[in-house]
Formats: structure tokens, C-alpha cells, sequence
């Protein structure tokens, strides 16, 4: 290397070197000793001028140093070359420094001056920022949150790519970072990604993105992505892109299924009631004439009865197993729902118009089969109302009152079968609607009143009281038959109040009879579905005075279908008040006989179709001779109801039936005819032929 002269330093040179800001010295590089050492230098180092004379280079550096030091002298390579070192002050603190050497000549022989820059503070800082750069990459890589850079002028490659971004993509950031996309995702992730940077960087604000990724092992991870176009620390042009990404993918899967909870039924798994409705709406909505849809109500018919009778487990399983059967029939198009209970719901779409009825007589067909209730084969029926949209109801609400009346009809027709609505079906749950407004009024008008037909003991010819059957008065329509009327009441509800006027009448009417006469009174299934029968009959009994062994009380076999529990306990309670209850229309209502040992009954009254097909029908009269063999059995009372004719009244007393009732014996009648009936059969008691007479005039 090239020496610079200095033989002869000027005085220029050396007050320059003394006062220059920067420390430095020139030394022997022979001896190793101080030629000459600056302020600076001695203001750094701590040592005196005459304390710099005696000492060599070595001394001012640690003793670990020294060996470096030797060497690079000795080699005299790169001097200019800024070199770090560790120096020594004369307090003993060590510090760090540049130094840059030169070879000079000096007073005429080869010396070496040093140039030393200071780094103590420099490198506080540079610590400083290291330590600050560490604690946000720490930071960074520590944040629940995927955070990443791309920079985008080097084709999207990673810059930064934290941990939380590694689990979620399952890749390290070591794996990352330096590659663009298209080397870690595919080429359709690859490219929606690089749409939505490309968005970041056109809108200049953040964009929010989410999406659902592949992840490298081929998992599916939702990821909510914020992204934002920043620009180069010293530019203004966007240059890369930040992402702070999440994983949501837990919680949108905690959503779905709770989305999936509240818009499905936890038995069968079917849409529930709520998906049903917002679904028909929609489809009500684009139904067309070319594109029909139909709507099936489906309702498994006495499904109550399996319910009480084989326990809960067993009617969710049969419910189960009618979900899957109507699921198995849908096609992928259609809606199969379960709106509550046992009924169901169907939206077909309809490829051409008998696809409807076709449906439903494959459904009826498939349902007929035997269910498997845990091993005990179990049949059910099930009653369909369809309605089809636009030609039914161009409206979701509309649609639905229509498979509803059609559903009401199909169950009118004997069950087990399947209606299409039809216009009329309306009209009549209008009139059925504007009855029970009218039934309200009739109730506190006083419309209704109690006819009273005569009930005959065979044994001594007599009367042993009434039956106390409703009529309205209606002040258009005159006299209306309870047929007519019954059935709305007990569906409304109005049976309750109207029960419990008829409950009171009886009681009071038949308080002014002779204490041997009983009166018999008709109670609805619907009142035993309430727990305050037994009080309301207390209080009637009560108010009346009528003393409760007079009062007889006729249910029918349906009673025993549905909530056996609750109407047995009512019937049981009634009893032990010590009024005599009757099985009315006997032999109508129930296939099974085994109910009579769970109750027993006073009376059985034999229903009025068996008397008159007793003539016809061999059947019949086999019938009426086994019901004296069951009461008998049960020790309960006999009654024939329906007679109108002297062989019949014969053939009944011939079977041995304790009672009779019918036209023959007496039409139902007003209050004061009943009165006077009993006041007529007093005078004539004496008479043998009594009861032939007060038949011919009654
Ligand atoms: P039910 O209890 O079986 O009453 C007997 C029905 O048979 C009465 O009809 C009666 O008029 C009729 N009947 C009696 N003898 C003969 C006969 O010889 N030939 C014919 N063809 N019919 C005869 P009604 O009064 O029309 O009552 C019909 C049904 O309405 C009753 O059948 C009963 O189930 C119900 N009902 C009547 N009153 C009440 C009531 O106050 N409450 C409740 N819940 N139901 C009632
Ligand atoms: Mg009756
Ligand atoms: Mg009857």
C-alpha cells in the first residue's frame, strides 16, 4: 500500500491533528509505542499526553484483543478498512470503536495513523432499535391473529408472515417467507388472492375478505382476512400488502350449527317449522303456472293414542321412522318438513300435474306399511290435505290455510286418505267460524235449551229417569240438532262453557223430579282435557242440590283413546262422588275391549245401530246379546238405545237389557213435557198396561 508522507509535518498538519474532533494517533508500528495522539484521543481514552508517550497500542486494549491486534499490524491489510474493536479506557471501562489505519512516514519513518470513530453510542442505539425489532417481531409472531407482508414489487413474495398465519395455513414462515402464492397455494386460491390485493391496492383502504381456504394438509379453514395496501417506508406508491387474517372457522361452524339447531327439528333432523316458513314464502313467490309447487299437509292420524298408549319413546320413533319414509318418496328438490308433533309438511315440485296425487297415493301406500316400534309391529294411517300454488293461492299464507282446510277434510272423510283443496272447503270453516261466534251469542242469549227423553226399567215397566240431550234455539234457523253444532264447540273450546250450562241445567231440572229419577247428562272428551271438571260438577251438584247418586254422566268410548291417565283419574274422582257413569254408543268407537277392566263402568248403553240392524243383520243381534254377557261380567247395567218398534223393545227384553230408551218410549222433549210425563206415569202406576200406554201417547 501507497504511504503518505508527513517527513515533515507543519505546524498546519499538526494543530489540525491536535484539535480535530475525531481521536486519533500515530504510532510506531515497530515499537508499537504513541508517536503522537490527539485531544480527542486523550479525552476518550482518559489518558495524559505524557501518559499516551509511554505507552504502547496494546495497552489500550483488552487483554483478548491483543493478539488480533499483532496480527493486523504485522499484516497491515485492509487498515483503511473501517475494523471493529473493543477498547480499553484508563478507567478500565472497555467500549467498542471503528478505527481506520493508514501507513504514513513519519519524522522520517514508516508509522501507522489511526482514525477512531467512537460506536458506544451508535451501537446503544443500533441495541436499542435490535431490541425494539425483536420485541415486535415477538409481538407479531405472538398475536392470536395470522399476520403477514407481501411485497408486491417482488411479485407478492412474503416479506412477513407470523406464526399465527403458519398454524392456520399449516407452514412455517421459514417456508414462507421469500415465496409468492403460487408456490403455496393453488392456482384458483392463488388467484383470488391475488384479486383481493389487487382490490387493497385500487381502493387504498382496508378490504375485508372471508373466505374459505385450503390449508396445505387439505383442511378447510374459513379465514376473515383485513387487508390494506402500505407503501414503501420512504415512498408515497403502495408497495406491499399487509393482511391480518383470523380463523374463524369454529365459530362460523358453532353459527351453522346453530343456524341448523334453530331452523331443524332435534328428532328427525327434518327442516323444522321456522326453515318451513321462510322457505315457503319464497317458493310460494316464484311459483308459476308452468312451474307449480304443491304443498302436502301430512298428519298421522291418532298418533295421541300411540303416544299414551306405547309411552313417548316409542311415538318418537314412529315419528322417526315417518320422516324417513316421506324423505325416502321426496325427490332432491322438494322440502320435507316437521312442523310439530305428528304433523308434517311437503313442498313438491311439480314436473307435471298428477305428480301430486301420485305422491300422495305412494305416500298413503308406503305409510300403510308396519312401522317397527322396537320390535312390536305397529300400524298407522295418516291423513293428507294438499293445496297447489299459484292455481290454490298465490300466497304463502293463503297456501297453507288451504292444505290446512284440505288436511281438515281429509281427517273429516274417515282418515287415512288425502283431500285437494277445494273452494267449498273454505265456505265451510267460514260457516264453522261464523257458528262459533254465533255459538258464543247463543250461550248469553240464552238460546240453548235441554231436551230430556225418557229412560225405561224393563223389570217393573217405569221410568227411571232422562237423558238430557242440547238443542238451540236459534232465532233464524229454529231448533238445531246438537250434530250440528257439537263438533265446532268441542274444537273451539266453547264445549267448556256450554258443558258447564248444560251440567247446571240438568241439576236443576231434575232437583224438581221425584227423588227416584235420575238424570243423565252427555260429556264431551274435550271436557275431561280439563282438570276442573271435577269442580265443576262439585259446585253444579252444590248450587243445584241435587244429590250426586241421581246423576248419571255418558261418555264415549273415546274417552279411553288419548290421556287415558288424566281421564281415568277424572272419571275415578267422579265416581267416588258417587255419580254412576255410562258407556255411550257402545261398540262404535274402540276396537279393543281391554279398557273396561281399567274402569268400572255402571252402565253400558248398546249404540242404536245394533238394535236396528238387529232384524237384518245376525251379526247385530250377536252383538247385542254378547254386551248383556260383558255387563254382566263387568256387573254394569244394560241400556238399549234407539228403539222404535215393538219387536225391538220385545227381542231387548227377551236378551234380558235392564233399560231402554228410544222414540218408541219417548221423543226427547222440553223441560215441562218431561214434567208432565212424570206426573202422567205417577196417576197411571197402578195400571199394568202403563208403560204400552204412555208409549202410544208419549
Ligand atoms: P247420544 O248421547 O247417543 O244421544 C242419543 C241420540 O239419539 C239423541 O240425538 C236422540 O235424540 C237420538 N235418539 C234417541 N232415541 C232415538 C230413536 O229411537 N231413533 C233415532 N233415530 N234416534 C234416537 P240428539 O239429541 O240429536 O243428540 C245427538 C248426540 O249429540 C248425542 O248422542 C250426544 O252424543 C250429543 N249431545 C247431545 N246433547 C249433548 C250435550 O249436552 N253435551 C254433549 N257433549 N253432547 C251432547
Ligand atoms: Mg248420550
Ligand atoms: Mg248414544
Amino acid at each position: 500500500m501507497d504511504s503518505v508522507w508527513l517527513d515533515t509535518p507543519s505546524d498546519d498538519f499538526r494543530s489540525l491533528f491536535k484539535t480535530h474532533p475525531s481521536p486519533m494517533w500515530v504510532y510506531d508500528p515497530q515499537t508499537l509505542r504513541f508517536l503522537i495522539v490527539n485531544d480527542a484521543a486523550r479525552d476518550l481514552y482518559g489518558y495524559s499526553h505524557a501518559a499516551f508517550a509511554a505507552m504502547t497500542v496494546l495497552d489500550i486494549r483488552p487483554s483478548d484483543e491483543r493478539k488480533r491486534m499483532l496480527a493486523a499490524i504485522q499484516h497491515r491489510t485492509d487498515m483503511e478498512m473501517a475494523q471493529r474493536w473493543t477498547h480499553l479506557k484508563a478507567d478500565g471501562e472497555t467500549f467498542e470503536v471503528l478505527t481506520y489505519g493508514r501507513e504514513i512516514r513519519f519524522d522520517g519513518k514508516v508509522a501507522i495513523l489511526a482514525i477512531v470513530q467512537d460506536r458506544t453510542e451508535v451501537n446503544a442505539a443500533q441495541r436499542q432499535v435490535d431490541a425494539t425489532q425483536s420485541l415486535l417481531d415477538s409481538i407479531v409472531d405472538n398475536l392470536p391473529v395470522g399476520v403477514f407482508v407481501k411485497d408486491m414489487e417482488k411479485d407478492g413474495r412474503y416479506i412477513l408472515f407470523n406464526e399465527a398465519c403458519g398454524s392456520i395455513v399449516g407452514q412455517s414462515a421459514g417456508e414462507v417467507i421469500g415465496k409468492s402464492d403460487k408456490t403455496i397455494f393453488s392456482a384458483e386460491q392463488t388467484a383470488s388472492f391475488r384479486e383481493q390485493d389487487k382490490l387493497a391496492f385500487e381502493t387504498a383502504e382496508t378490504v375485508y375478505f372471508e373466505e374459505t381456504i385450503h390449508t396445505v394438509d387439505g383442511a378447510l379453514r374459513v379465514l376473515k382476512t383485513a387487508k390494506r395496501a402500505l407503501p414503501a417506508p420512504t415512498g408515497q406508491v403502495p408497495r406491499y400488502v399487509l393482511g391480518i387474517s383470523q380463523d374463524v372457522t369454529e365459530e362460523r361452524n358453532v353459527e351453522a350449527r346453530l343456524a341448523h339447531l334453530a331452523m331443524h327439528d332435534s328428532l328427525t333432523g327434518l327442516p323444522n317449522r321456522a326453515f318451513f316458513s321462510e322457505s315457503i314464502v319464497r317458493q310460494v313467490a316464484a311459483a308459476t303456472s308452468e312451474k307449480p309447487i304443491a304443498l302436502l299437509y301430512i298428519d298421522v292420524d291418532h298418533f295421541k293414542n300411540i303416544n299414551d298408549s306405547k309411552g313417548h319413546a316409542a311415538g318418537d320413533m314412529l315419528l322417526r321412522q315417518v320422516a324417513e319414509r316421506l324423505q325416502r318418496l321426496a325427490e332432491k328438490d322438494d322440502l320435507v318438513a316437521r312442523l310439530g308433533g305428528d304433523e308434517f309438511a311437503l313442498v313438491l315440485k311439480m314436473t307435471d300435474t298428477g305428480r301430486a296425487q301420485r305422491f300422495a297415493d305412494l305416500l298413503l301406500l308406503s305409510l300403510s306399511a308396519p312401522f317397527d316400534l322396537d320390535g312390536v309391529r305397529e300400524h298407522v294411517t295418516c291423513s293428507i290435505g294438499i293445496a297447489v300454488a299459484p292455481q290454490h293461492g298465490d300466497d304463502a299464507d293463503v297456501l297453507m290455510r288451504d292444505a290446512d282446510l284440505a288436511l281438515y277434510a281429509a281427517k273429516g272423510s274417515g282418515r287415512s286418505t288425502y283431500r285437494f283443496y277445494q273452494t267449498d272447503m273454505r265456505l265451510e270453516a267460514e260457516r264453522r267460524h261464523q257458528l262459533t261466534l254465533e255459538l258464543r251469542e247463543a250461550l248469553q242469549n240464552g238460546e240453548f235449551e235441554l231436551h230430556y227423553q225418557p229412560i225405561i226399567r224393563l223389570n217393573e215397566d217405569a221410568l227411571a229417569g232422562f237423558e238430557a240431550l242440547i238443542r238451540w234455539r236459534h232465532p233464524d234457523r229454529g231448533l238445531i240438532s246438537p250434530a250440528e253444532f257439537i263438533p265446532v264447540a268441542e274444537e273451539t273450546g266453547m264445549i267448556l262453557p256450554i258443558g258447564d250450562w248444560v251440567l247446571r241445567e240438568a241439576c236443576r231440572t231434575a232437583r224438581e223430579w221425584p227423588e227416584h229419577l235420575k238424570v243423565a247428562i252427555n260429556l264431551s272428551v274435550y271436557q275431561f282435557r280439563h282438570a276442573n271438571l271435577l269442580a265443576s260438577v262439585v259446585s253444579a251438584l252444590d248450587e243445584t242440590g241435587l244429590c250426586p247418586g241421581r246423576l248419571e254422566i255418558e261418555v264415549t268410548e273415546s274417552i279411553l283413546l288419548s290421556e287415558v291417565e288424566q281421564s281415568l283419574s277424572l272419571l275415578r274422582g267422579l265416581k267416588e262422588l258417587g255419580i254412576r257413569i255410562a258407556i255411550d254408543d257402545f261398540g262404535t268407537g274402540y276396537s279393543s275391549l281391554s279398557y273396561l277392566r281399567s274402569f268400572s263402568f255402571d252402565k253400558i248403553k248398546l249404540d242404536r245401530s245394533f238394535v236396528a240392524g238387529m232384524d237384518s243383520d245376525p251379526g247385530n243381534l250377536a252383538i247385542v246379546r254378547a254386551v248383556v254377557g260383558i255387563a254382566s261380567g263387568f256387573n254394569a247395567v244394560t241400556l238399549a238405545e234407539g228403539i222404535e218398534t215393538e219387536a225391538q223393545l220385545a227381542k231387548l227384553r227377551a236378551e234380558g237389557y235392564h233399560e231402554v230408551q228410544g222414540f218408541l218410549l219417548g221423543r226427547p222433549m222440553p223441560r215441562k213435557d218431561a214434567m208432565a210425563r212424570i206426573l202422567g206415569e205417577r196417576h197411571s202406576a197402578s195400571s199394568p198396561k202403563s208403560l204400552h200406554r204412555r208409549r202410544i201417547n208419549g
